[in-house]
């Protein structure tokens, strides 16, 4: 495990070996190690910082273990380090007990957001969850009509009210309407834009507080590297999310992305997108992303 990882560390670990413990003094060559291929794996630069200094004071102050080469030490406080930050375990999604769970979905155009939508309620039903789709982005001509094609695919109904309506009225709606069908789970897809603007915000901010969603999930693309952490602060400071999912994982991103989505905002990743396909979501483990970032 960490191949890529432990040959990049070779030459630091050289100055490890014959040494039977880690110290201050002969750490900070594999400490750079570790930055770089965190950065490499397109971690943000804060967090890098932030996680190397948590693994330096690990580092020292671990205790020698007798049988086990120090450098083996040292990558084994840097993999259950970022196994601790990303949350250790898999946390699954909110289901409220004898009411509509509601879903509501934020994250630029282009994340995968409406793919995502779908993957989720395919997910949901597989557990024995009924669900409904709500479209609320009346700005994109195809976004309705994509999240219709989709709920076909997966056999899942779709709640709408065409291009005209206010998407807080047809999010108000959606959501009585699931209540009123006893449905298990409403997961509300609203508009992206390109970037993040005040209007998108706005919007997505008075949907909130209409319908007081159980779980606000942000959709973060993979592949868009250090920009995930920039994103993930403004959409968790001006809405406040409670989980992410993270998509294109089936690209050759690293997935960096995750650790700074999880430090930045608390929230945990709750799932992977690993393709196009509506069957391509899978649950997210600290573990896998772990041994992904490290390479
Ligand atoms: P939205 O604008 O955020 O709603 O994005 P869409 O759901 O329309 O997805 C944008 C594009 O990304 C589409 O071509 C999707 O097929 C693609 N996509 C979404 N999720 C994934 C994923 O996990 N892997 C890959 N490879 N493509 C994805």
């Amino acid at each position: 495990m960490f191949d890529a990882l432990s040959d990049r560390l070779e030459s630091a670990w050289k100055k490890l070996r014959g040494q039977d413990k880690i110290s201050q003094s002969n750490i900070q060559d594999a400490l750079r190690e570790v930055r770089r291929a965190l950065l490499e794996a397109d971690v943000n630069l804060q967090v890098v910082k932030d996680f190397i200094s948590e693994v330096e004071t690990k580092a020292q102050g671990a205790e020698v273990i007798t049988g086990v080469r120090p450098d083996q030490q040292f990558i084994k406080i840097v993999y259950d380090e970022l196994v601790q930050v990303m949350g250790e375990e898999n946390i699954p999604l909110a289901e409220v007990e004898g009411k509509t769970t509601i879903v509501l979905m934020a994250g630029l155009q282009g994340t995968g957001k409406t793919t995502a939508t779908a993957k989720l309620a395919l997910h949901l039903r597989k557990l024995n969850r009924s669900c409904l789709l709500v479209a609320t982005d009346v700005y994109r001509p195809a976004a309705i009509e994509q999240l219709l094609t989709l709920g076909k695919q997966i056999d899942v109904p779709v709640f709408e009210l065409g291009s005209d309506a206010d998407p807080v009225e047809i999010a108000r709606q959606g959501v009585e309407h699931a209540r009123a069908e006893g449905i298990n789970t409403v997961i509300v897809d609203t508009a992206g834009r390109l970037q993040i603007d005040q209007d998108m915000m706005a919007e997505l901010s008075r949907i909130k507080s209409t319908i007081e969603p159980d779980e606000t999930l942000l959709v973060v693309d993979s592949m868009t590297g250090q920009e995930a952490a920039n994103l993930t602060r403004t959409f968790h400071d001006q809405i406040g999310i409670t989980g992410a999912i993270l998509t294109k994982l089936d690209g050759d991103s690293r997935g960096g992305a995750a650790l700074s989505v999880r430090q930045i905002s608390g929230a945990p990743i709750k799932f992977v997108g690993v393709g196009e396909k509506v069957e391509a979501l899978q649950p997210f483990y600290p573990e896998r992303m772990a041994s992904r970032i490290l390479g």
